[in-house]
């Protein structure tokens, strides 16, 4: 049986490698995982303790088979832990703690789902995608970036060969549609008539000011919106509360924890 509850375990890199600015690392684990889409994993792998924590990284994809698994992840260098992540190889070893948080729900009477990735949010919501894909509902993909070379390979992109699911947008327009993806959304919402097939839905994740508009844009038409939230985290798990964040419930403004009642939140509830 897979495992789905969090384990601290011992990895090895099996590869780890760069394409464009993002670089892939596939890590084989002892036993097989299953995880929730918008579920992550601290990581840390440096030799040394600087720095110190260790890194949240969302779960991309996992596989493997009875008493042997692994486990993907796809990251950007913004800073010491993911340069020295980056310098990594095949066969060096990795300190993973995995599945952590509260990924997106799936509810059935969903039945058109958006998947909106801003920046190297694409990471958190491919894995959405490859599930619906299996469960052979309706998805489109939007991706942002600032320029072409900071979208995500094509044949990352699942379902990319199918005509109109995918939108890309850049800021300057080398790719895609000209402007960033909340534009592209706000004109696909205008053109978008809710039929009686079902409710939309819309997972996203990428930089907070990017969710929020995403928030504004639907949530007055009556969509479903879950947003994936980052926020600096210690230990991941939900014990040193480094990484709350301010949501509303039952008219009541209280303190969740990023790590451990999300980091997927109902967009309804999140005090922007
Ligand atoms: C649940 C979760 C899932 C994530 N999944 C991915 C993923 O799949 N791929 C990926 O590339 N990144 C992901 N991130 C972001 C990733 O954790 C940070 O980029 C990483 O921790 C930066 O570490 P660093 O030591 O390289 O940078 P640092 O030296 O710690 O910081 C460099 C810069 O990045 C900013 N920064 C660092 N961490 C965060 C954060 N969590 N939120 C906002 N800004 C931050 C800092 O303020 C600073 O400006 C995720 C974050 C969370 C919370």
């Amino acid at each position: 049986m897979p495992f789905r509850r969090p384990r601290f375990v011992h990895g090895k890199i099996l590869r780890n490698t760069g394409s464009g600015i993002f670089y892939r690392m596939e890590v084989a684990i002892p036993e097989p995982l299953s995880f929730v889409p918008g579920q992550f994993a601290m990581v840390s792998g440096w030799p040394g303790n600087d720095p110190l924590l260790p890194r949240p990284l969302a779960i991309f994809r996992s596989g493997g088979t009875r008493g042997k698994g692994t486990v993907e992840f796809v990251y950007k260098v913004v800073g010491r832990g993911t340069a020295l992540l980056s310098g990594l190889h095949g066969g060096d070893p990795l300190a993973l703690t995995l599945p952590l948080g509260h990924g997106f729900e799936f509810p059935g009477e969903d039945r058109s789902w958006w998947l909106v990735g801003g920046g190297v949010g694409f990471s958190t919501v491919f894995p959405a995608a490859a599930a619906l894909d299996a469960q052979r509902s309706d998805f489109e993909i939007f991706l942002g970036a600032r320029t072409r070379d900071q979208l995500p390979p094509g044949d990352w992109i699942p379902g990319g060969a199918i005509p109109g699911r995918v939108h890309l947008c850049t800021d300057d327009g080398t790719a895609g549609f000209f402007g960033s993806v909340t534009a592209a959304l706000r004109e696909r919402l205008d053109r978008w008539k809710p039929s009686g097939k079902g409710r939309l839905a819309i997972l996203a994740c990428g930089p907070r000011e990017m969710l929020k508009t995403v928030a504004e844009a639907a949530l007055p038409l009556d969509v479903r919106v879950q947003v994936s939230l980052e926020s600096h985290m210690a230990c991941g798990f939900g014990v040193c509360w480094g990484c709350v964040t301010e949501v509303r419930e039952g008219g009541k403004a209280v303190y969740r924890r990023v790590c451990k009642e999300g980091p997927v939140f109902d967009a309804r509830e999140v005090v922007w």
